[in-house]
């Protein structure tokens, strides 16, 4: 099989390396792809978003199978302009994609499903979003209705704060607080049949402790020793197939990637939001524990055959990444400099660039992640923090907590 890989940042290395490591894989082609994806694969350029640029290409390569990781180019319909040509997408429509493209229509879906969630209203103004927090209280939760790449939501306890991230959004979706540890539940599916993979947890502020902004994500581990027995089955059952059912029932069926993002609360999961593709960091810790070949997987959800798919096997063990953010991020990362120390196994890159000269430069905020597996939580832990030990980048921050209170047993899900 020959698949064209969309994207360039960690999730799509993460990605690249399981479609390489699957032996009915002879070739993978990533557009634009990454210094760290150009070990494994053939970079191509292509505008991602584009879904007239990305379906020819996907025609000149000879793909068997396109996998998009970015949301941009799902909500742009990149994958219908490459099933249009008759080539297997994995990744839903541009109709499906609203999932994650608008809060609002996600928040929709999951009351015509009965799906658990915060309670929330849509506001467009100052006068309607101060009723909204009030009605719901502190801490108040904002969300910018459209693509944010993970940054449009304020959690804060200044109702100041909180009015005036509305006013910079326009259109807002104001939320009930879940209070709660949070879970990170990809499913592959192919519109009907579904397979969930290992629930993670990924780290979104910026500081440890969880202080400081939300971030795309600053770690991530996988699995989660502390998750209640039964809470994946739970999740495909009130979660999971209801929405992907309601998808149906409104012809436009969701397949691909479904990321459901959990709190779990005294009154059970809740979901805080949908994503329409793998996430980043989650990814690169679950496909490290993934046994199953990854490319067969989603070829199966790509081509409606994912019923018959063998049930997934998963490495004994544990995963976690960590990472490594440029100086300033995430409010003005600096990029530009010089990185080292990063050509080893388990480095991940997000964002990174070479040089004419073939050093290796910062060119994102989130710069590069140290993946790796142990046979428990704490070994892979050790084991990432040597890996990110090991690099050399000016200004450069990482969280040190990532997995450290699941590793201490400090995680407790209310009851
Ligand atoms: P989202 O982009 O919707 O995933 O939100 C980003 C982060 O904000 C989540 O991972 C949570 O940490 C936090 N968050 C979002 N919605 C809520 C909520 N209703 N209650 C508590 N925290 C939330």
């Amino acid at each position: 099989m020959r698949v064209l890989l969309v994207g360039g940042g960690g999730r799509e290395h993460a990605l690249a390396l399981g479609l390489v490591g699957d032996p009915s894989v002879e070739g993978v082609i990533a557009a634009p792809g990454n210094p760290g994806i150009a070990g494994i694969a053939e970079l191509r350029e292509v505008a991602a978003a584009d879904p007239g640029a990305v379906a020819a290409l996907a025609v000149e390569v000879q793909a068997d199978l396109v996998v998009i990781g970015p949301e941009a180019p799902l909500v742009a319909g990149v994958a219908d302009a490459v099933r249009a040509k008759g080539i297997a997408a994995f990744g839903p429509s541009a109709e499906a994609a609203r999932l994650e493209g608008s809060k609002t229509f996600a928040k929709e879906i999951m009351t015509a499903a009965g799906v658990p969630t915060a309670r929330a209203h849509t506001c467009t103004d100052a006068e309607s979003t101060a009723r909204a927090l009030d009605e719901f209280g502190a801490p108040y939760v904002v969300k910018n209705d459209g693509l944010a790449a993970g940054k449009g939501v304020v959690v804060t306890e200044d109702r100041g704060a909180a009015l005036a991230h509305a006013q910079e959004c326009g259109r807002v979706v104001v939320e009930e607080y879940l209070a709660g540890p949070e879970v990170s539940l990809f499913v592959v599916t192919d519109g009907e049949a579904a397979l969930p993979l290992l629930p993670a947890q990924d780290f979104k502020r910026v500081g440890d402790g969880d202080s400081g902004p939300n971030t795309g994500g600053m770690g991530a581990y996988a699995p989660l020793p502390w998750a209640p027995p039964g809470l994946v089955d739970e999740v495909m059952r009130d979660v999971v197939h209801p929405t992907l059912a309601e998808m149906r029932r409104r012809d436009t069926p969701f397949a691909g990637l479904l990321y459901v993002g959990l709190a779990l609360t005294a009154a059970g999961p809740r979901v805080i939001e949908f994503n329409a593709r793998f996430g980043d960091p989650e990814t690169q810790v679950v496909l490290a524990l993934l046994e199953t070949p990854l490319a067969g997987l989603l070829h199966a959800a790509a081509t409606g055959t994912l019923a018959a798919h063998p049930p997934l096997r998963w490495r004994d063990g544990a995963a976690v990444t960590v990472v490594v953010a440029a100086d300033g991020y995430p409010a003005s990362p600096r990029t530009g400099d010089v990185i080292t120390g990063a050509d080893r196994a388990g480095i991940i890159h997000a964002g990174t660039r070479r040089a004419a000269d073939g050093a290796l430069l910062s060119a994102g905020g989130r710069v590069l992640c140290g993946t790796a597996t142990g046979t428990d939580l704490a070994a892979a832990r050790d084991a990432a923090y040597a890996l990110v030990r090991g690099v050399e980048l000016a200004g450069s921050h990482h969280r040190t907590d990532i997995a450290a209170a699941a590793v201490e047993g400090r995680i407790a899900v209310p009851d």
